[in-house]
């Protein structure tokens, strides 16, 4: 009962993400339209956030390799400091990393130097832990998905490009007990608008330390992600929808010197051709 309720309730702020947000706030977030999203039909562009985990990403790397997919991570610089060696197998597998910030500040609280330092701070602990002393991030996500006219200001170099997605399952608010719920309405929204870019959560940045003294905050345990991402893939799949590599989205969706948002830039120019040949520097 509890269940159902949730998940109607679910698919209320489901729907207010995936459909009325986009519409409303039109180029201030990542969230972009399917339709305005120039993938190909029945493709999805896998992605993770606020990782790494010690507990999620090793496991989730092995479903990964198993699957054959390559995925974009998109890091925090403390969780990065934290947790090198898992930063560079999730490199050493063949996955993207894109800079999600140091400490995941929101463009909605900070301003451009803030979030400035904040992607700087992110690319140096991944210079040093790649051992790259150069290293900067060509692909970035803004926290909490952002994107307001101060942050696209903050692309570092011309090639840098912002990772969308067209779907938020809302992962984040959502703890074992629920989780099934949340492939589920991922499977449907997918199916219905053939393919798409997703993003689900390694780990919630803040939410481990609230977690451990909030009872109403169940979503910092992210334990059932790996399992419950392994029965998902195997469900799409035999639906018939592949996963894209990330590295080769990344590569022909690049808008080198554009300042546009990734969205709005694919619609207009329809760069996407996944047989392109890429030329990026991975
Ligand atoms: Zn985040």
């Amino acid at each position: 009962m509890t269940v159902i309720s949730e998940n109607k309730r679910s698919r209320f702020v489901d729907y207010i993400y995936a459909s009325v947000l986009p519409t409303c706030a039109k180029g201030l977030t990542i969230l972009v339209p399917r339709t305005q999203l120039a993938l190909p039909d029945n493709a999805i562009l896998l992605t993770f956030d606020d990782g790494p985990s010690a507990h999620v990403t090793p496991r989730l790397l092995r479903v990964l390799s198993d699957a054959n997919i390559s995925a974009c991570f998109c890091v925090v610089g403390t969780h990065v400091q934290a947790l090198p060696d898992i930063t560079r197998q999730i490199v050493a597998e063949g996955h993207v990393i894109a800079n999600h910030g140091y400490c995941h500040r929101l463009a909605l609280f900070h301003g451009s130097q803030t979030l400035s330092r904040d992607i700087d701070e992110c690319d140096a602990i991944l210079a040093k832990v790649l051992n790259q002393p150069d290293y900067r991030s060509l692909v970035y996500r803004p926290p909490g998905g952002w994107l307001l006219p101060h942050v696209n200001a903050l692309i570092k170099v011309p090639a840098m490009q912002i990772a969308p997605i067209t779907y938020f399952p809302m992962d984040h608010r959502y703890g074992p007990e629920q989780a099934q719920i949340v492939f589920d309405r991922c499977y449907e929204r997918l199916m219905q608008e053939r393919g798409g870019s997703v993003v689900f959560h390694e780990a919630i940045y803040g939410a481990e330390l609230l977690g451990k003294h909030l009872s109403c905050c169940p979503s910092y345990d992210r334990s059932w992600l790996a399992e419950g991402i392994q029965k998902w893939i195997t469900r799409l799949q035999q639906a018939g929808l592949v996963f894209l590599d990330a590295k080769t989205f990344f590569s022909n969706t690049l808008v080198r010197g554009s300042k546009t948002p990734l969205g709005y830039a694919l619609r207009q120019s329809n760069l996407f051709n996944i047989n392109q040949t890429c030329h990026a520097p991975w």
